[in-house]
């Protein structure tokens, strides 16, 4: 009796540590555009086509890169989430539901009607899990222009999502696009209206506080802290600089500041922070007073292949991604994602979603931490670094061919590196030594004329 006691209790203190991995997807920016092939303007393709582009002879079944998503290509993205882990813990669905359009080709009751036949979509393809969504820039009508107060769409969009949010969350939502869900004990999730903070918000420049949601947030990441829970932060617009158009800064600067101050203070309880809007593959890295990665964002590229006007920007692949998690710490463990090539789906009758790659394979970097995202980027400096190669082709979603110069490599590493404005000014100027290229080069130039010293030290000697 006594020896089987011994072992249960040796086996209880050294049972092994299992890793519990979870998964969850994130779907975002799917701009639908039902006028795909049958445009207003018999000399276009789509009345979402790029402005100024030259129309392409031939359209394609599944969509094309100078336009916003046709229906297939959207129902194909979810249908191929659907078969490549039908069952993931949860999914998290981060907003631009509407093509990019004039104001005058839309309405509020086109934003809710396309809002509600995806909310739909994704229902009637995942009817056993929960989707936790948030509104983008055009998810508004006007776009961009979102009120910070109750309005038609929140209040019919919260009555939509009602089949995946509590009824406290939905009400908190109808108030201001943004809201609260224990996803389990031990895990929250906080979806916020970032619109509030985009420079084409215009009514909310003035206002200190939008909807009071800095506010609502400090409140909350305060109760999470006392209560254990570790907390995902989902939404739309990021802060800081787009890493492929330099200087292209999204939020207001004092809201910039704000973001940051309030991510920062909370950071041992964000373990997961889940953006979009840019249609790009990165992230963003966030660091404290020492300089110490303390804090990450994933930015998930779009499903939309929607070529931008920005004009270092381009267009992108179609991308649907899956994360993995430690069930128990709520660390994000891996990001693979996953993408169809669009110019080859218009091949084909049906569009083959594949593997594009694993972040933890393909760096070989232990997890995804802030501290393994820190060590990523420093392989980025070196010149030719074939990280930043890889890096650079999955931020356009294996879409982009062309080259990245000096300047804009600068560009990425300081869009990822700095989230403050004014650091990111400073390590993106062309005559600061703290650019991170420069700095780089600096050091290589100090090691060869210290060999060199020591060269001329030894041949004398
Ligand atoms: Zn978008
Ligand atoms: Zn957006």
């Amino acid at each position: 009796m006594e020896k089987v006691l011994l072992i249960v209790v040796l086996f209880s203190l050294f049972k092994p540590v299992l890793l519990e991995k979870g998964s969850f997807w994130q779907v975002t920016d799917f701009h639908y555009d039902k006028t795909y092939q049958s445009p207003t303007d018999p000399g276009k393709i789509c009345n979402s086509q790029t402005p100024f582009s030259q129309t392409p002879s031939h359209a394609g079944k599944w969509g094309n890169y100078l336009c916003d998503s046709p229906w297939r290509l959207i129902n194909s993205s979810v249908y191929a989430m659907k078969s490549i882990e039908p069952n993931p813990d949860f999914i998290i669905w981060t907003g631009d539901d509407m093509p990019h359009v004039p104001n005058s080709q839309l309405s509020t009751e086109e934003v809710i009607e396309t809002v509600k036949n995806l909310t739909d979509l994704l229902s009637a393809a995942f009817p056993n899990t929960t989707v936790y969504p948030a509104l983008g820039n055009h998810d508004y009508h006007p776009k961009h222009l979102m009120p910070p107060k109750p309005n038609d769409i929140y209040r019919a969009v919260g009555n939509l999502w009602s089949r995946w949010l509590p009824h406290d969350a939905v009400n908190t939502f109808k108030e201001g696009g943004f809201y609260t869900v224990l996803i389990k004990p031990g895990l929250r999730l906080v979806s916020l209206n970032t619109v509030y903070y985009y420079t084409n918000d215009k009514l909310t420049e003035s206002i200190a506080d939008p909807a009071g949601q800095f506010e609502w947030l400090d409140v909350l990441l305060t109760n999470a802290s006392r209560n254990n829970e570790k907390v995902f932060i989902i939404g739309h617009v990021p802060p800081g600089a787009f890493e492929r158009a330099p200087g292209k800064k999204w939020f207001y600067p004092k809201f910039n500041k704000d973001y940051l101050a309030a991510i920062m203070k909370h950071a041992d309880v964000i373990t997961g922070h889940f953006l979009a809007h840019q249609h790009c593959d990165s992230f963003k890295i966030l660091y404290d007073c020492k300089g110490i990665p303390t804090s990450s964002i994933f930015l998930c590229p779009a499903v939309t292949p929607w070529k931008t006007v920005l004009p270092t920007v381009g267009y992108n692949n179609p991308g649907i991604r899956l994360y993995k998690y430690d069930r128990s710490t709520m660390n994000v463990k891996d990001v693979w994602q996953y993408f169809t090539n669009l110019t080859l789906a218009n091949t084909m009758s049906e569009p083959d979603w594949v593997l594009e790659y694993k972040v933890t394979e393909a760096f070989r970097i232990p997890d995804v931490s802030p501290k393994s995202l820190h060590s990523l980027v420093e392989t980025f400096k070196t010149q030719g670094s074939s990280n930043f190669v890889k890096y650079y082709l999955y931020n356009s979603v294996s879409a982009g061919g062309e080259q990245c110069d000096e300047e804009c490599k600068t560009a990425q590493i300081c869009g990822i590196t700095e989230v403050d404005f004014d650091k990111y000014d400073v390590c993106v100027s062309p005559s600061t030594s703290s650019s991170p290229l420069k700095a780089a080069t600096v050091s290589v130039y100090v090691a060869i004329l210290v060999l060199w010293s020591l060269s001329v030290i030894i041949s004398k000697n």
